[in-house]
């Protein structure tokens, strides 16, 4: 009988992380299989676990222990992998990421502690005797026993039958599974949170105007020539800092002296050309592909990870990134306390669309209407997270912290709030019109232009 693991993370509200939900409905629905689920975090992550019990789980265990709180994703991926080892399962499923921290580390770090193969990504998956079958964002996939996969939000979990009975909750110490508790916790993370502080980047001078005007101005400001915005370097900077792929150069040009680009995609090899020459400071491209590879670098060379970084600083020695901490508009600072520094970084998208209608929650009636008037236009489109989290559009067109940075001469945000994880990635657009029935949404102060208004009387 396979013996699989499925990995689940509770989010702050006490509810299951949605990527997690279908990472278990993955593994409840292959046949002759015995599902343990192992979540890591407070005693009262119990009540989760036991509300899991009742859809067939084999066995729940509750990683819980004072001595884990504040651990960073290293931390929580040894933590995690050192239970794997002990319940030695054929195959993990895990969420992509979790959707409060976002940063879709911990499942290929524990992989690479384990040393299980590994499939991130997965948008469907079938077992058979050898192993796993996948078909992932990066084609179709496959690999033996043991491993994990790291599933896409691709299904809906299963209630509970009514006749279905609560399981146990085993409840495990460090000491149970053999974790070392001088590697994990707040102290012992490698990655630290400096500072927290109120978002200003990217703020501009509303005018508000009658709705009347919206066409206008986008006709009018569609074909200018944007000008860039210029980014002050560093007055001191880093000796050399390594960009794996040409992406992240830009950003690594802000702080370094020389910058060396890593061609290879290996990342046995990255990691073995980095403990040869210990470069400190090593930077990736925050899309798919450096969400994929990055930790799997990060754990081989155990050290720390900031992922989704909008900008960086140095003093000459140490490297300061800075991301969305939170939704709402407050930024962190961060440091990595260990050897190399390595940190994803946003970058903007090439496209050709000169305008881009971007839909947030506040579309959701009128969606159809936003998009015809988009394509009808030759306008291209884009959403928020929270209207990709709803299916309403695919995630190739969410704007923001996880999904693409864009530039266009004009971008509509219609119906958007204007969460620094969306506002970070529009920032270097030339004109911004918002449209908002809150007079005192966030989104008016990242914008050129506002319109108070219901987005449904724009299209009657
Ligand atoms: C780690 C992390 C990463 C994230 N990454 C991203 C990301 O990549 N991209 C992203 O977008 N978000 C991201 N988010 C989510 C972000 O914090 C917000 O929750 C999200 O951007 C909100 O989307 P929204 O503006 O569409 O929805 P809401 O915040 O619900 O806002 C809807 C807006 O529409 C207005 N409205 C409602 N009805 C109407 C109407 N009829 N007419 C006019 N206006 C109306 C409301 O006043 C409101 O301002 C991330 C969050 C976290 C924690």
């Amino acid at each position: 009988m396979l013996k699989i693991l499925t990995l689940i993370k509770q989010l702050p509200d006490g509810d299951i992380n949605p990527f997690d939900a279908c990472a278990l409905e993955e593994a409840l629905r292959i046949p002759d299989a015995e599902v343990t689920v192992l979540s890591m975090g407070r005693p009262s992550c119990e009540d989760l676990l036991l509300r899991l019990s009742r859809l067939g789980t084999k066995r729940n265990i509750l990683l819980t222990d004072s001595a884990l709180a504040g651990s960073d994703t290293l931390c929580t991926a040894y933590a995690l992998s050192q239970c794997v080892k002990k319940l030695s399962p054929d195959v993990v499923f895990c969420g992509r990421q979790s959707i409060d921290g976002d940063t879709a580390q911990v499942g290929s770090e524990v992989a690479v502690m384990c040393g299980l193969s590994l499939i991130t990504n997965a948008l469907s998956v079938g077992v058979s005797e050898r192993g796993i079958e996948c078909e992932t964002r990066f084609g179709k996939e496959n690999v033996s026993f043991p491993a994990l996969v790291t599933v896409e939000r691709i299904n809906t979990l299963r209630f509970p039958r009514l006749t279905s009975k609560k399981g146990v909750v085993e409840k495990w110490s460090c000491d149970d599974a053999g974790i070392d508790k001088a590697k994990v916790g707040l102290r012992n993370s490698p990655t630290k949170v400096l500072k927290t502080f109120e978002s200003t980047v990217g703020r501009r001078s509303c005018k508000f105007v009658d709705k009347s005007e919206l066409m206008n101005i986008i006709l009018e400001n569609k074909d200018k020539q944007r000008l860039k915005v210029e980014i002050t370097p560093s007055e001191v900077k880093l000796p050399e800092v390594w960009c794996i792929g040409e992406k992240p150069m830009e950003k690594a040009m802000q702080i370094a002296e020389k910058v060396r680009v890593i061609e290879s995609t290996d990342v046995t090899e990255i990691a073995e050309l980095a403990r040869a020459e210990k470069p400190s400071v090593i930077l990736w491209d925050s899309g798919i592909w450096g969400r994929r590879y990055a930790p799997q670098v990060a754990a081989m060379l155990e050290t720390g990870l900031c992922a989704d970084c909008t900008a960086l600083e140095t003093d000459g020695k140490k490297l300061y990134m800075y991301r969305p901490a939170f939704a709402g508009s407050i930024m962190a600072k961060i440091e990595c306390r260990t050897m190399p520094q390595m940190a994803t970084v946003r970058t903007a998208e090439e496209s050709s669309d000169n305008v881009i209608i971007g839909a947030g929650l506040g579309c959701l009636d009128i969606l159809d209407k936003v998009k015809s008037f988009a394509t009808d236009n030759g306008f291209g489109f884009s959403a928020t997270r929270a209207v990709v989290d709803k299916g309403l559009a695919p995630y190739s067109e969410q704007v923001g912290l996880t999904g693409k940075v864009v530039s266009p001469n004009v971008y509509v945000a219609l119906g958007v709030s204007g969460a620094v994880q969306h506002t970070c990635a529009i920032e270097q657009a030339g004109v911004i019109i918002a449209v908002n029935c809150d007079k005192n949404a966030r989104i008016f102060d990242f914008a050129d232009f506002g319109i108070v208004c219901d987005v449904k009387d724009l299209f009657v």
